[in-house]
């Protein structure tokens, strides 16, 4: 690492649970985020401020006057602007030495594999069954962990997933088979408080870097299949575990 990296990631590098190591790791690694709305925003900084060495933003929305309760990384005036566009503008300015990809896409079954093919960690952050389902799908084929991250009103879920392996829940062995269809339990009919989200982004982040991390520092468990719940009313957190289905068709 040059000095200004050492300068730059010093609080990092001072933790035991991270270190020198842990660090050139981030620095090696490809995160691609699938959503880049209110668990996106909060992700992305969090990732990029991580030093995460190749990020993939993936989206096909645009910024509206209704998002900026909760993406705070927009402004009124980039009203109507690609959401991945400004996002990958933002991180290119706050660390120029991050390597940004924005792909304006809709992610689905099509071409989710071509999408997510190579990334350390998929992190999921989109507001519907069907992206997620597309998403976990093809984390399963490609053999890429997923951080799944959802919200509703004033409770987040956020797990990690490695349905490739023997042993290891995936994504629709938590959901099933019932929620394909192209619908969408959003923020438009449910209400969402932007500290919330943020609070579901940050965890979500914290939990790409733990895959991230595996074998090289302590912080790198990844407690697979643990679902996370997060209340935010009372507040508290609850933890579960999500078992492997035999007979799910994604990865049993
Ligand atoms: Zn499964």
């Amino acid at each position: 690492m040059t000095p200004d990296r050492l300068d730059r990631f010093a609080r990092h590098i001072v933790l035991p649970e991270l270190g020198g190591a842990g660090q050139e790791r981030l620095a090696r690694a490809h995160v691609v985020l699938v959503g880049m709305g209110g668990i996106g925003n909060p992700a992305l900084q969090y990732l990029a401020g991580a030093g995460i060495g190749r990020l993939t933003l993936i989206d096909d929305d645009v910024i509206e006057a209704s998002n900026l309760q909760r993406q705070t990384l927009f402004s009124p005036d980039q009203a109507g602007e690609a959401k991945v566009a400004v996002a990958a503008a933002w991180a290119a300015r706050f660390d120029p030495v991050l390597e940004v990809v924005a792909q304006r896409v809709r992610i689905g079954a099509g071409n989710a594999a071509d999408l997510l093919a190579g990334a350390d960690v998929v992190l999921d952050g989109s507001d519907n069954f069907a992206t997620r389902l597309a998403v976990a799908d093809a984390c399963v084929a490609l053999g890429v962990p997923l951080t799944s991250a959802a919200l509703g009103r004033f409770q987040g879920q956020v797990a990690n997933f490695a349905g490739h392996l023997p042993d290891e829940a995936c994504y629709r062995c938590f959901v099933g088979d019932a929620f394909d269809a192209d619908d969408c339990d959003s923020c438009a009919d449910l209400g969402v408080l932007g500290a919330m989200v943020g609070m579901v982004g940050a965890f979500a982040a914290m939990h790409a870097l733990r895959v991230v991390l595996a074998g090289v520092a302590t912080l790198g468990d990844p407690q697979w299949g643990q679902l996370h719940v997060l209340d935010g009313l009372a507040p508290g957190l609850r933890r579960m575990r999500i078992a492997k289905d035999p007979d799910c068709r994604t990865c049993g």
